[in-house]
């Protein structure tokens, strides 16, 4: 297998995203979590993005994951791997973006690395290297209160350059105008100088195939779902990656049987989304404090869900308000309350598997991910798009009789994304 791209993401969701946004363009793609072992049987395709839970992790872990992943897809004829984050850059000033994006360059020699979390479809746009979501810059939408990494600075230039070794620079927008010639031409002034990163910016998705061109003259970038559109028509435009049937044909019978929704993001929009499936299936929401303390928070949970799946789906939630989560964030600290709400959570998810659900929807990039993992499903089949960057995924080498999950970011999806999503679940 030669791949024309190897792409590691920093979460399952954004994996997914990410694998979604290969498939619509036309790559075949697939997604391994982790990565594979030496004997996961994969189908012939263009693209592996390997899924990584290193967002949240301690900066030399997150490191050591994405370096073993970079030399995984090198070993498969990868000659450009994209370091897939979040588009909305979620890290601290510990990490992990810097951190890996240092440790990817280093091994591949390139001298410098672009980067832009841009993706203007999906109201992701950089302006003189400020990040904006919609119409307000970073530190004015939701994600100042993400409940693991606030985000409270727009301009990316210093927010990489806090986490970063090297300086960062910016390709401005006036020289993205100018095609591919003139980014790669300021990305070489600028690795002359000191910098060894640049922040590109992107205001529509037309800039995102020049950057794409750019960026195949280095073997690293750094960007999350619109950069890798760019790099699949770059690399569709100048003949690599076979624009064969997408992966999305070969998801295969129905599975049937009970259906779950899980939800432990707190973003507004999936608090919206839990509001409106409300109205659609039962709503079970767990009280947070007794999945830190309680010494079996699982139990009740999943005997109200088996008493109720038999008639329907329905959706068991840990979702709060950002007051709520800072509340129990200061009485039980950050990482101890996320990670005992995503083990309550995952454990819930074995237990419905267990009792027979193969249709799982998962709201969270971190829940997803420790679902996943509790599940040890090895890789995805993309499958239809539910909502923009949202992929039914279909499991693939589990040993087990096939799973349809829908992971969702937390941004991600309509006021009825629960719903929407089943309705592609069949
Ligand atoms: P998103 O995709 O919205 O970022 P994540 O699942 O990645 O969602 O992150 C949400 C984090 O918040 C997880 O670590 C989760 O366990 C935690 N969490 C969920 N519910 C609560 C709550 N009520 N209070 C505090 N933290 C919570």
């Amino acid at each position: 297998m030669t791949l024309a791209l190897g792409c590691i993401a920093d979460d399952y969701t954004g994996a997914s995203d990410l694998a979604n946004t290969l498939t619509l363009a036309g790559l075949r793609t697939v997604q391994t979590i982790g990565v594979p072992a030496d004997d996961l049987v994969l189908p012939e395709v263009d693209a592996i993005v390997v899924a990584l839970k290193s967002r949240s992790i301690e900066a030399s872990k997150a490191v050591a994951a994405s370096r073993a992943a970079d030399r995984w897809l090198r070993a498969r004829g990868a000659c450009h791997v994209l370091f897939k984050i979040c588009s909305t850059f979620d890290s601290t000033d510990a990490g992990n973006i810097g951190p890996v994006m240092d440790a990817l360059r280093a091994d591949s020699g390139d001298a410098i690395v672009l980067v832009t979390p841009a993706f203007p479809q999906n109201r992701r746009t950089v302006y003189q290297g400020n990040l904006f979501v919609g119409s307000v810059p970073l530190n004015e939408s939701p994600l100042k209160d993400h409940p693991l990494n606030p985000m409270r600075d727009a301009n990316l230039v210093r927010v990489l350059a806090r986490q970063s070794a090297s300086a960062v620079g910016l390709v401005d927008l006036a020289v993205v105008q100018k095609g591919a010639g003139a980014i790669a031409a300021r990305l070489a002034e600028l690795a002359a100088g000191d910098a060894g990163a640049a922040i590109v910016d992107v205001v529509e998705d037309s800039n995102l195939e020049a950057i794409g061109h750019a960026a195949l003259g280095q073997k690293v970038s750094v960007g999350a779902s619109g950069f890798g559109l760019g790099l699949a028509q770059a690399l569709l435009a100048s003949g690599r990656g076979a624009a064969g049937a997408p992966a999305s044909g070969a998801l295969g019978e129905p599975i049937g049987g009970p259906a779950a929704c899980l939800a432990g993001s707190c973003s507004q929009a999936t608090l919206e989304q839990i509001a409106r499936a409300e109205t659609l299936m039962p709503v079970l929401r767990l009280d947070p404090e007794a999945l830190i303390t309680a010494p079996n928070p699982v139990s009740p949970a999943l005997a109200w869900a088996l008493e109720r799946l038999p008639s329907g789906p329905v959706l068991i939630a840990t979702s709060a308000t950002p007051d709520s989560v800072a509340a129990l964030q200061a009485k039980h600290g950050r990482d101890k309350a996320g990670h005992a709400i995503e083990q309550a959570l995952s454990a819930i998810a074995a237990g419905l598997v267990a009792a027979g659900v193969r249709r799982l929807v998962i709201a969270g990039g971190e829940t997803s991910g420790a679902v996943v993992d509790r599940l040890a499903i090895p890789a995805f089949l993309i499958g239809p798009e539910i909502a923009p960057g949202v992929p039914v995924l279909r499991t693939a080498g589990t040993g087990q009789p096939d799973m349809l999950l829908a992971l969702k970011s937390g941004n991600f999806g309509g006021p009825d994304f629960f719903a929407d999503a089943l309705k592609l679940m069949p």
